[in-house]
């Protein structure tokens, strides 16, 4: 039976006196669904955590221990296999279609163990590991950034012919876990490092580094492989850093944006994205965390899905 209630305290609009703080994985879902949003600011616990966020989870915080140096090299499978088990025992998990859970396994210990010689390879003198930011965008309105990476290239580093950072500059990376590399237009577009480029622009002085020269994605392939024998797991590795950079005008586009979410969520606008008759967020092979616990219908009536209360949700 539909139960029919609404819950307003999910999307409530907010006054100009409330503080709003986003975050880019909260911009990035903007993006996808505003009302995947909403769930996510209140803090709706999907039906099971996605197998590909603990996988990520787990990688980066090997990746985080060892360039901390608190996890040696010849650790470094062993600390993923460790921190996965650990992650995939907190709640029911969903598996990706593609994948079973021994096979990201794998392909995660095989990342893991090749990723200090690929981060030796970079040249790049940490500075900043995992280190919080925070950007005013409007009055009481903030985005808060958790910046994966950001260090000082220790010789010149030479992409596509030219020299994107000489040695003594800053540079900003972001681990990443996918199936297929970014591209260059992602890497040049992608909001997320605007901010951290931003981010990291406003702090150099106070940091003592120069401002950012180049950043990007460092990204570890997940192949698709279904047998954990498979030949194509070979292609679990680390790719080359697909540089970029950002432009003043790059950042003034990514504030604007940000300022039309955070406006949203203070009018309390979180309608569902309906998508494309094909491959739409709520059913996708990519499919929403929160299909199967959305609401229904708008504000003047939502209604939650058959079997679950309120109390399921929040
Ligand atoms: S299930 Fe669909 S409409 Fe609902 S939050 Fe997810 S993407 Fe949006």
């Amino acid at each position: 039976m539909t139960v029919f209630y609404n819950p307003t305290s999910i999307f409530n609009s907010l006054s100009d006196e409330v503080v709003v703080e986003l975050s880019p994985t909260q911009i990035l879902k903007s993006q996808v669904c505003q009302r995947s949003l909403g769930y996510y600011r209140a803090r709706v616990k999907p039906l099971a955590t996605p197998l590909n966020l603990v996988f990520g989870s787990a990688l980066h915080w090997v990746v985080e221990g060892y360039i901390k140096g608190f996890i040696d090299r010849d650790q470094m499978e062993k600390q993923f296999s460790n921190e996965f088990f650990r992650l995939s025992m907190s709640g029911l998990i969903s598996m990706a279609k593609s994948k079973t859970r021994d096979i990201n396994e794998v392909i995660g210990k095989r990342l893991a163990k090749q990723f200090p010689e690929f981060f030796d390879n970079l040249g790049l003198r940490p500075v900043i590991i995992e280190g919080a930011f925070k950007l005013r965008i409007a009055p009481n309105t903030y985005i808060n950034l958790v910046i994966d990476f950001v260090g000082i290239a220790e010789r010149d580093i030479v992409f596509n012919g030219v020299v994107i950072a000489a040695k003594g500059d800053t540079v900003i990376l972001d681990w990443k876990t996918a199936a297929a590399k970014e591209g260059a237009l992602f890497a040049g577009i992608a909001l997320q490092l605007t901010f951290y480029w931003e981010a990291v622009r406003l702090a150099c002085q106070q940091l003592g580094i120069k401002e950012p020269a180049a950043c990007g994605f460092a990204s570890g392939l997940k192949p698709n492989v279904s047998k954990a024998e498979s030949d194509s797991l070979s292609k679990a590795i680390w790719m080359p850093v697909q540089w970029t950079k950002r432009t003043a005008s790059d950042v003034e586009e990514a504030f604007d944006y940000a300022r039309v979410v955070a406006s949203r969520i203070r009018r309390g606008e979180f309608h569902r994205t309906s998508g494309a008759a094909y491959n739409s967020p709520c059913d996708s092979q990519t499919r929403c965390d929160y299909a199967g616990l959305c609401l229904e219908g708008s504000k003047r009536g939502y209604k939650i899905p058959s079997g679950f209360t309120l109390a399921d949700l929040v």
